[in-house]
């Protein structure tokens, strides 16, 4: 029996009459003949509501207790999935991450999946259970306490579980009919993309597209899970939505597939560091322990033995960062005049796999960004993408003009 995995995220279950689409359509993919393992977030807002309890609890709170509650939203939408699912007719049970037990790592918060054992699922399908509703977004650790994967985490669970059960394809339902050149929210211009190579799509999520979560794209691409973003809203066939495959498989030829934004980064500089070797790893060392994660790194050229190190990170780590900087400076592990923290910067990043073979990209976006006026504070470039820091207020133009340079709306 061929075995599909649908995930649908909040906004495609926020209330019943949500749920209640969301199951007409697996059972319809049941009616067509398919076993189905259905993956669900907790209802729009819900978990950013957890959260909120949370921090207003506890300011420096315990990552195990923030895993019990901020996973349960998930919970409830998973055992009224299984209900409604039953109204209809179709034989379902849902699951919670313990009960499979999708097994992860103990790093609360942001856990890894090391495993999913197939055995209490597929005894259920053999019974004759038609889908099994999981909840997403969280699973359990080596010592037994709920974990959590990270925000937008059920992607991952989704992805893992076609993984494990040797899916046909994932679908992931959202609010939106697939992945488009840039956040439709942004630009009404933004196109539905068809394809998209997964290196793109990896690029795009860890740049800031939250339409699918980074990791899920980074286990699809290593496992082979044909994967697919599409909307919950819409009627559904076999053409739908945006297949996310291996570029081998691209029909399209284009330089540029997409341009992505992060609205919450700040920029931090640390003045007049002497320059010297061990002087980044000193500088960098202490900021990975307290787990800071530094994105773009640059060193200005040296005057008289003392440079400048920028770097930026998230903004909500702002804080972190300088507690870990000023005990370095207190244990005389380096010096430096001033930490300058600049917190209102956004990242925007053009992406494509064209730009290994074709020139001129980076002038071309520059190029764009100038005739806007908007200033480049960092610049960081890879193979296939260049990001640019730039004032939080322009990130909207910056996003639209880049669209327009690259022609996104007409092909690339
Ligand atoms: P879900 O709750 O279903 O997981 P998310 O809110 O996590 O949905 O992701 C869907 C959202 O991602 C869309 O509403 C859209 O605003 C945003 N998004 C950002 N970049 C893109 C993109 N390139 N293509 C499609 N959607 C995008
Ligand atoms: N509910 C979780 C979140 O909001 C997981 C998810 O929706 O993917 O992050
Ligand atoms: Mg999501």
């Amino acid at each position: 029996m061929a075995l599909l995995v649908m995930k649908f995220g909040g906004t495609s279950v926020a209330d019943l009459p949500r749920i209640r689409g969301a199951a007409a359509k697996v059972a319809a993919e049941v009616a067509r003949g398919h076993d189905v393992i259905t993956v669900v977030s907790a209802m729009a807002g819900r978990t950013n509501e957890l959260v909120g309890w949370v921090d207003a609890t506890s300011k420096f709170y315990d990552a195990r207790e923030y895993d019990a509650v901020v996973s349960s939203g998930e919970n409830i939408t998973a055992g009224l999935m299984a209900l409604t699912l039953q109204e209809m007719g179709v034989p379902a049970r849902s699951w919670q991450g313990w009960q499979v037990p999708l097994r992860t790592t103990s790093a609360h918060g942001a856990a890894r999946i090391e495993e999913i054992p197939r055995a209490s699922i597929d005894a259920k399908f053999a019974e004759g259970m038609k889908v099994a509703v999981v909840a997403g977004f969280q699973g359990v650790s080596a010592e037994g306490r709920i974990t959590t994967l990270g925000r937008g985490g059920s992607d991952t669970s989704a992805v893992a579980f076609a993984a494990a059960f040797g899916a046909i394809r994932c679908d992931i339902y959202t609010d939106v009919d697939g992945v488009y050149t840039t956040d439709p929210r942004i630009t009404r211009k933004a196109r539905r993309l068809d394809r998209i190579a997964f290196e793109e799509m990896l690029e795009l999520a860890s740049l800031g597209a939250r339409v699918l979560q980074t990791r899920s794209v980074e286990l699809a691409m290593r496992f082979g899970v044909p994967l697919r973003v599409l909307s919950s809203f819409e009627e559904s066939t076999e053409s739908s939505g945006t297949i996310v495959c291996p570029e081998e498989e691209l029909m399209e030829n284009r330089v540029v597939a997409g341009v992505a934004h992060s609205r919450d980064e700040a920029k931090m500089t640390l003045t007049a560091v002497q320059d010297q070797p061990g002087i980044a790893a000193a500088i960098f060392g202490p900021l990975a322990e307290a787990h800071v994660n530094v994105d773009m790194i640059v060193q200005n050229i040296s005057d008289h033995g003392r440079t400048d190190m920028t770097f930026s990170c998230p903004v909500d780590q702002v804080a972190r960062a300088e507690r870990a900087m000023l005990a370095a400076r207190e244990r005389k592990e380096f010096a430096f005049d001033e930490l300058v923290a600049d917190t209102e910067v956004a990242k925007v990043s053009v992406v494509g796999i064209g730009m290994r073979s074709h020139a001129g990209v980076a002038a071309r976006m520059f190029k764009a960004l100038a005739a806007e006026g908007i200033n480049i504070k960092v610049i960081t470039t890879s193979e296939i993408k260049i990001s640019v820091l730039i004032d939080r207020k322009y990130m909207e133009l910056a996003v639209q003009a880049l669209h327009d340079a690259f022609e996104l709306h007409a092909g690339g």
